[in-house]
């Protein structure tokens, strides 16, 4: 066996009907709802050059302003969430349209936060990525499995069931990007003061299984969907967890609200 292809449970990427794994890897800041527009134009006049891709998810209402002044950086922009609904009598959304026309080329659907908090479901999000997908805007799919369902050895069941709702209907799977996230590991979700990631061999094994599963569920278009990784990557562990080869990139939340750290993780690799 070749020995790029890395095996955890017996699982290897080779059987996963290869990767989409190496060349440039893709890294999301999620500023939640944090800063301000002045600080935010401030914020991205200093954000270095870097090979990889770089996606603000930034608060509707910087997008319109950040969308001019990122003209000439190669920065991208994305929502941090969207209407499932296209127009019309939604009182408070966004839709998918109105995401585009303020310069977003992804936006997150089914972050943790919005699944815990606005109880938001697996069919609401499929039909956001629905949505997006008819406006070319990438999905940036979160999903993952909270620490009870971890210790009850339930992850693959969670994180296939996440999949499967999310992905029903979808034609072009490969214009959506996977983050795996497990909730247990982002920040704001620990207790403790010192915050913890996933270890590389939980990521590794977590990323190896979704690629097992987008295959069964989108045969060869699973090779191209990226699978980025979420919980409290810093410059400490960025260069570690980025290197591995089943992780094509990662999103990144507490972390990105500083400027000298999310430059050092987009140079870590
Ligand atoms: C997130 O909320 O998507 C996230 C990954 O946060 P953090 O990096 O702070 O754990």
């Amino acid at each position: 066996m070749n020995k790029q292809f890395m095996s955890a449970r017996g699982l290897t990427l080779a059987k996963t009907g290869g990767s989409a794994f190496g060349g440039k890897k893709i890294i999301i800041a999620n500023w939640k709802m944090n800063l301000s527009i002045k600080r935010s134009l401030e914020f991205i006049k200093k954000i270095t050059k870097s090979k990889n891709e770089v996606v603000i998810a930034a608060p509707f209402t910087f997008l319109c302003e950040m969308s001019r002044h990122l003209k000439k950086k190669k920065i991208k922009l994305a929502g941090q969430n969207v209407s499932q609904f296209g127009a019309g009598a939604y009182t408070g959304d966004i839709s998918a349209k109105m995401l585009k026309e303020e310069g977003c080329s992804y936006c997150l659907v089914g972050h943790s936060e919005r699944r815990i908090y606005f109880k938001e479901t697996d069919k609401e999000i499929n039909q956001k990525i629905l949505q997006l997908l008819r406006y070319k805007i990438k999905p940036v799919l979160c999903l993952g499995e909270n620490a009870s369902q971890r210790a009850k050895k339930q992850t693959n069941k969670i994180i296939q069931k996440q999949l499967k709702a999310a992905l029903k209907g979808v034609k072009n799977p490969q214009e959506i990007i996977i983050a795996y996230e497990p909730i247990w590991a982002i920040s704001t979700f620990q207790k403790s003061k010192i915050k913890r990631s996933a270890s590389l061999k939980d990521i590794k094994e977590a990323h190896l299984m979704i690629k097992k599963m987008l295959v069964s569920l989108c045969k060869n278009k699973a090779r191209q969907i990226k699978i980025l990784y979420g919980g409290t990557v810093n410059p400490q562990n960025s260069q570690e967890i980025l290197n591995l080869k089943e992780v094509d990139g990662a999103l990144v939340g507490g972390a990105s609200l500083k400027i000298s750290s999310l430059n050092a993780i987009i140079k870590s690799t």
